[in-house]
Order: structure tokens, then C-alpha cells, then sequence
């Protein structure tokens, strides 16, 4: 039968088959909970208020600004099934350009936060296509109407659905058509936008669940920190309502402290968050009592995972890290580090390190400069192009593929490393952070993981800087570990036990806390403009 895939059939299926399972929004206190049942009817109730009293029609955009809680899940499922699109603003990027995002989708109802009404006023002044604004939670919207004016009519989410249906006649949309909206964090230029298709999400979210994936069934209970707003929280949401798994959201809780308490507490058994939370998460977990039993993996992906930090996790607090590789542009899953059948433990952990195999649905190669596929031989160096039904084809706005991203129907990563004959990938650089010096090329990264296994590192990122000699060097900047007074001669010869002498990093910076992006990840244009001189010769 020619069934169409779509959202709402995610949700129907969920809603129903799995109607028991539960989501947990962690609130600071008593947590809250519903079943997927329950997620089911407030969909429908939040697509009748949209279409009776926000006037959404066909395909326009209702956007979200909201933490990962219960309303953003409905407001998942709800906007799509409805046939309207979903769009995903990231709360942590500046005000110009959240209205800059806003505007280029032209969404035209936005749902917000009680606790983010400060963060959204300073936007939506200039967001031209926003009519409504719904309020979850109890907050005072004054701020936001002082900034928009009688532009926009203010909204409460309990009142607003209070008494509605609770079931909808879901249309039949086109399963082609766009689902979901998310914009790249444009660390260059102008954030980009991404269109997610009803076929894609529903493909992906089936690959997601896939043993080889994150492997999820109805037994699993999903923490997923990584936010709903960064490339749709991987996937999770959606694959936790096809496998029957429950679901547990952090809303603003994102601290170690809290979050050690919702494993205790909520014992998930699977969790994925960037590698910066799993970091901060170490340090508490090394210092606190915590019952971290029921949680067996946790996914880490959104920039390289240091193999200092899988160790750690699996060494000290029996927790496995699963290396995953993805982009905003691929929906997220790329491809996934889980080692090949039949080899030895030491073996495995060298899988392990890599970004590891391409899930069925995608397509990977390297290639030379001039777009040329190099062999997949596990040394021949290029940037890594994807395709796939889940991949993006262009960006939002543009007529045709823009060419820099976009090439003979693949995708451009921008990423820069290897392929081995039995299919794994090693990613040793973003293209525009790798260090080119003297004509060779340094990894940031290989240093970055190196320094990282030293026992008072706690962080380490490594940045190209402008050479005279050389045109750039390494400019390696480190938090330490409390009390820690190793110096720069130490660690440069510490590292000199993994890697060549000529990448060996001149300038050093001991720094308090590395800067982050919106999304959690070492932010190294903020270090380059920041460190570039270094401070420990
Ligand atoms: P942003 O570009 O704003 O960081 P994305 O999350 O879309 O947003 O970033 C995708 C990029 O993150 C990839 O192109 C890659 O450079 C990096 N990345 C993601 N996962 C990994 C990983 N496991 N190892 C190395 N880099 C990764």
C-alpha cells in the first residue's frame, strides 16, 4: 500500500500502542508526568487552538521557544500533524538573531517559555511575522507586549486548550511536504535553515531506534538533554514514540547537580547530550554518591567525544559512550561508533573512537579538493560528503543548492577526515579548524583528545593562530583540574608521547572555562579572538 509517513502516524502510533509510556518534565521539585495517551490529546488540543484561535493554515510556521519539556512535545507532534510546520528557535543565540531566524521563516505564532518572556522581548520588536504568542506557564507577557505592541495577541497554553477536543481529524499532508524547521547556529554568516519532511522524520526516527543506532525499545527510558531546539534534540522525541520508550526532558534543569539527580531519580537508561555536559557531569559524579545503575549508554555527539572522557565513564561509573556523528543538515544521524562483531577489547575501543559506520539511509565518501571520491583506505585525507533520504538537499529560501555546501546531489560537511575499507569514519578536523602549518596540517582535535588524557586536564581546545614563519601554530588553551599547577613545558612534553614534535603547540593559555556556542560546543572563534597571543610562554 502506498501509506504516506507522516507525523501524526508517529504520534497515532505512540498515543496508542504505547499508550502507557510516560513523560517526565523535570521541574526542580515534584516532576511532572503524563503518558503518551495523554501527549496524544493535548496534540489535538493544541491543533484546534492553533487553527480556531491563532488562525494557523496550511503550512505556516509556529515556532517554539521553549525548553525540553512536555509542551515542546506536544507542540512536536501537534504542528506538523496539523500539517503547519515546526519550527524550533534556539533560545541561546542573540536577540538579532532570533528576530534575524524569526523573520527568514516567518513564523507566525510563536510558543514561549514563562522563564524565557525576558530573553524573547528583546526579539520580537523586530520579528515582522509573528500575530501570536502563546505562554506556558504563568508568566507576566507584559514584556513582550510592550515590545511588539498590539501587533501580537498574547495567549495562556492551559486556557488557550483548556476544554478544546481532544481529538483531531489529522489531514492528509503530503508526505514531502515540511514538518519541521530548524536553523544552523551560523558560527559564519547568517544562520541557515533546514527543512525536515514528514518521509524524512519518519525514516530517520526509525534508523534512530535501529540496534546499531541508539537502539531503543519500550523498555528504554530516554534522557534527552540535548535540546529540542539543536537539530530536533537528535531525533529522540520522535523515536521514543515509535519504540515505546518514556521519555525523561530536563527542561531548564541542565546542571550537573540536577542532572545527576533525574538519572538517580529517574532512571533512564539511555541518555545523549554534546560532550561538554558529559564533562561537567564527570566532575560531579566523581565527587558525589550518585546511582547511576540503570543508565547503561549514553550518546555523545555534536563535536568529537575525547576518549579521556569514554574511559573515565566507563572505568569509574560503569557507563558506556557511544560516539555518534551528525549536523543540523543530516537530521542528525550520520553515523554511529559501534564496534564490529568478533573483535578484541582493545580493538573495540579503537572503533570506538571513531565517528564510527554510516546507518542504513546514508551514504558517505571522501573526497579530494576537486570534489575527486578518494579511496576509502583509512589514510586518504578529504572532506567527508553524505546523501541520503534524511539529508538535506538545500537550504530554506534558496531556489537551487547553494554550491559551496552542495555537490552532484551530496552534501558537503565541511568536515575533514578518513574512511576505512570496513566503513568507519575518522573525522580529525572541522575544515576551517584545522591548523595548516608550513604546508602540513595539524588536528586540533588529536591534540585536543591527547591533552585531554592528562590527569589535570579537565578541558583542553586547540586553535590555529596567525604565524609569521609558519602561517599558523597551535595555540592550545586549558582548564585545569582544582589545585593542578602543571605548566606548559610539562604538558607540551606529555603530549609529545602521542604525537610528532612539530605539532607540539608554542602558545598556551590556562583559562577558567572554555567558551561555549549556543549549543554546548567549544566555541573556538570566541578563543581565537580571545587567547591568540596565549599567556604561558
Ligand atoms: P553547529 O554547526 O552549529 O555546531 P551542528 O550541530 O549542525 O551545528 O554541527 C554539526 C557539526 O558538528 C559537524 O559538521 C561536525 O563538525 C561537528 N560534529 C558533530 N558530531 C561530531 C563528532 N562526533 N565528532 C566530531 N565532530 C562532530
Amino acid at each position: 500500500m502506498d501509506a504516506p509517513l507522516q507525523v501524526s502516524r508517529i504520534l497515532g502510533h505512540g498515543s496508542t500502542v504505547h499508550s502507557t509510556a510516560e513523560v517526565v518534565t523535570w521541574t526542580g521539585a515534584e516532576p511532572r508526568r503524563m503518558t503518551y495517551a495523554d501527549v496524544g490529546r493535548l496534540s489535538a488540543q493544541l491543533a484546534h487552538a492553533l487553527r480556531d484561535e491563532c488562525g494557523v493554515t496550511g503550512d505556516e510556521r509556529v515556532a517554539t521557544f521553549l525548553w525540553n519539556n512536555t509542551e515542546h512535545l506536544v507542540a512536536y507532534f501537534a504542528v506538523p500533524s496539523m500539517g503547519a510546520v515546526l519550527h524550533t528557535l534556539n533560545i541561546r543565540l542573540l536577540p538579532d538573531q532570533v528576530a534575524y531566524i524569526a523573520n527568514h521563516a516567518e513564523d507566525r505564532v510563536m510558543l514561549v517559555d514563562t522563564t524565557l518572556i525576558p530573553l524573547l522581548a528583546k526579539a520580537i520588536g523586530d520579528m515582522t511575522t509573528v500575530r501570536h504568542v502563546v505562554v506556558v506557564g504563568n508568566g507576566d507577557p507584559a514584556p513582550l507586549v510592550a515590545a511588539a505592541g498590539d501587533r501580537i495577541s498574547v495567549h495562556h497554553w492551559d486556557t488557550l486548550l483548556a476544554g478544546r477536543p481532544d481529538t483531531y481529524d489529522w489531514p492528509d499532508v503530503d508526505e514531502r511536504s515540511a514538518a519541521a524547521l530548524c536553523y544552523t547556529s551560523g558560527t559564519t554568516g547568517n544562520p541557515k535553515g533546514v527543512a525536515y519532511s514528514h518521509r524524512s522524520i519518519y525514516l530517520h526516527s526509525l534508523q534512530v531506534c535501529m540496534p546499531e543506532s541508539f537502539s531503543l525499545g519500550p523498555r528504554d527510558r530516554v534522557l534527552a538533554i540535548v535540546p529540542m531546539f539543536h537539530a530536533m534534540s537528535w531525533g529522540l522525541p520522535y523515536a521514543a514514540f515509535l519504540s515505546g520508550g518514556s521519555l525523561v526532558l530536563p527542561d531548564r534543569f541542565l546542571q550537573a547537580a540536577p542532572i545527576a539527580e533525574m538519572i538517580a531519580a529517574e532512571r533512564p537508561t539511555v541518555a545523549g547530550a554534546v560532550p561538554t555536559i558529559w564533562t561537567d557531569l564527570l566532575a560531579h559524579l566523581d565527587s558525589h554518591d550518585v546511582d547511576t545503575a540503570s543508565l547503561g549508554e549514553v550518546i555523545v555527539g555534536g563535536s568529537a567525544c575525547p576518549p579521556a572522557l569514554m574511559h573515565a565513564f566507563e572505568e569509574r561509573h560503569n557507563i558506556r559512550i557511544i560516539h555518534a556523528w551528525g549536523m543540523t543538515e543530516t537530521s542528525p544521524l550520520g553515523s554511529v561508533a559501534r564496534p564490529p562483531v568478533g573483535v578484541d577489547r582493545e580493538q573495540a575501543w579503537r572503533y570506538r573512537y571513531t565517528q564510527g559506520r554510516v546507518p542504513a539511509g546514508v551514504e558517505a565518501r571522501i573526497v579530494g579538493p576537486e570534489g575527486v571520491p578518494l579511496a576509502a583506505d583509512g589514510t586518504s585525507v578529504g572532506e567527508l560528503e553524505v546523501r541520503g533520504p534524511w539529508v538535506t538537499g538545500r537550504y530554506v529560501g534558496d531556489e537551487a543548492p547553494d554550491e559551496d555546501t552542495f555537490r552532484d546531489g551530496w552534501l558537503r560537511t565541511g568536515d575533514v577526515g578518513t574512511l576505512s575499507p570496513d566503513g568507519y569514519l575518522t573525522l580529525t578536523d572541522r575544515a576551517k579548524d584545522v591548523i595548516k602549518s608550513g604546508g602540513e596540517w595539524i588536528s586540533s582535535v588529536e591534540l585536543e583528545n591527547a591533552l585531554m588524557a592528562h590527569p589535570d586536564v579537565v578541558e583542553a581546545c586547540v586553535v590555529g593562530v596567525p604565524d609569521q614563519r609558519w602561517g599558523e601554530r597551535p595555540l592550545a588553551t586549558v582548564v585545569l583540574r582544582e589545585g593542578a599547577t602543571v605548566g606548559a613545558e610539562q604538558l607540551r612534553e606529555f603530549l609529545a608521547g602521542s604525537v610528532a614534535r612539530w605539532q607540539l603547540p608554542e602558545r598556551w593559555a590556562v583559562i577558567d572555562a572554555v567558551p561555549r556556542t549556543s549549543v554546548g560546543k567549544f566555541d573556538k572563534k570566541a578563543v581565537r579572538s580571545r587567547y591568540a597571543e596565549g599567556d604561558l610562554a
